[in-house]
């Protein structure tokens, strides 16, 4: 008798079974109508916000919801200063800028997240160099980093250098994937101990937190998106947010032109970017931030759905917060066993043909042409992910009784 014979015979997931799954977590009937992977949501005072923009004339760069905007965001994040930008990609490539990353430096980041996150880093003439993830948080495996930077590190006067490349590390993004904390205790341990400075790529995790601090008040400075999927939205729109006041400050005029406040003349002291948010979007910002804390306990029950829904099938389940994290829950993953990865397509093909939008993850970035030559270390955490994630729809009111 074989060894395979006495083991349970380990069982694949079918697609029909996902399909049905979905449905019964957000509560649709089989003739529903197409449900995408995340849309807006508007139930408060959007309307009179904007309208009030437009009475008012205030439309434009410069108007009083743009300062509001900016003080809720810090509130909602934990820290003392907000600077509101065009978006989240602008917010992230200032926020590595203040912190002092420039050409030639290299950036440490996940090599699974949006493409945002290497770009930001690329517009500065700063070198991504990609980070493994830690499969049961989706974010930046601390312990890799460390055992990785005892080994390619090696120390100088501007700080931590890469010794095969000589090229200074500039920062630490990690990237709180869908909305769930990385590990950040032990990051911030490594961050110390080398001097590099954290920069938290938060776009995907505003109302989230870790060990009872919120997501974007763990680093130095991070960066948040508004964009239109993510979990509030101003349309476009992003914010930097940080504890230190001249860091906050250099952010602030670095995205106004760089202009020095003066009555009548236009003096500018640096090459800055008019990376300001209008008012008019900052205006629907505020009304957007007063729903967040009750977004967020509608996603975290559209995740509980999701999670019993499939704790029944075997072969896939829905991945579920460490304890450690309290997750906003931004977008709500499919994790597929060993067994039932070679059904990843199929169950994307068959979820998506029944009017249940999915997709799999990013494709890594060292994947990307553009960042196929980055330095990178080895990366079975992120593959592992890769290869077993779905995301499935996690709009906000779904799954809710519609009465
Ligand atoms: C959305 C996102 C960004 C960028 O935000 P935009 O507002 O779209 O520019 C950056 N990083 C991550 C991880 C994101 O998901």
């Amino acid at each position: 008798m074989g060894l395979a014979t006495l083991s349970q015979p380990e069982e694949q997931v079918e697609p029909a079974q996902v399909v049905a799954a979905i449905r019964s977590a957000i509560g649709v009937a089989e003739d529903h109508a197409f449900q995408p992977l995340h849309v807006p949501h508007f139930e408060g005072a959007e309307w009179d916000y904007v309208k009030d923009c437009l009475d008012t004339g205030w439309v434009s760069s410069v108007g009083s919801y743009v300062e509001r905007f900016e003080q809720e965001v810090a509130d909602h994040s934990g820290v003392a200063h907000g600077v509101a930008v065009v978006n989240g990609t602008a917010a992230l490539q200032v926020a590595l800028q203040v912190v002092g990353v420039g050409q030639g430096d290299e950036v440490l980041m996940p090599a699974l997240t949006f493409v945002a996150t290497p770009n930001a880093a690329s517009y500065l003439g700063a070198v991504p160099h990609f980070v493994d993830s830690d499969p049961s948080t989706l974010g930046m495996d601390p312990d890799k980093l460390d055992a990785y930077l005892a080994d390619i590190g090696e120390r100088s006067l501007e700080g931590l250098r890469n010794r095969r490349t000589g090229r200074r590390f500039g920062a630490i993004v990690p990237m709180h994937t869908y909305g769930h904390a990385v590990d950040m205790e032990p990051l911030i341990a490594v961050a110390a101990r080398y001097g590099i400075p954290i920069v938290e790529d938060a776009a995907e995790s505003l109302g989230s937190v870790y060990k009872g601090e919120k997501c974007g008040s763990l680093g130095r400075v991070a960066a948040i998106s508004f964009n239109g999927n993510k979990i509030i939205t101003t349309g476009g729109g992003g914010a930097i947010v940080t504890d230190d006041e001249d860091l906050a400050a250099r952010a602030k005029h670095l995205t106004t032109t760089a202009k020095v406040a003066h009555r009548w003349s236009f003096d500018h002291d640096t090459v800055g970017y008019n990376f300001r948010l209008p008012n008019l979007n900052a205006a629907l910002g505020c009304a957007q931030l007063e729903q967040l804390p009750s977004y967020v306990e509608r996603k975290r029950l559209l995740a509980k759905r999701y999670i019993s829904a499939f704790e029944r099938i075997s072969g896939v389940s829905a991945f579920h917060e460490r304890c450690f994290g309290r997750a906003n829950y931004w977008l709500n993953c499919l994790m597929l066993d060993a067994p039932s990865l070679e059904m990843r397509d199929a169950i994307l093909e068959a979820t998506n043909d029944a009017g249940l939008m999915t997709r799999p993850t990013w494709t890594l970035m060292n994947d990307l042409p553009m960042y196929a030559g980055a330095p990178s270390m080895s990366l079975e955490g992120a593959r592992n992910i890769e290869a077993r994630l779905i995301n499935v729809p996690s709009s906000v009111p779904l799954g809710e009784d519609p009465c």
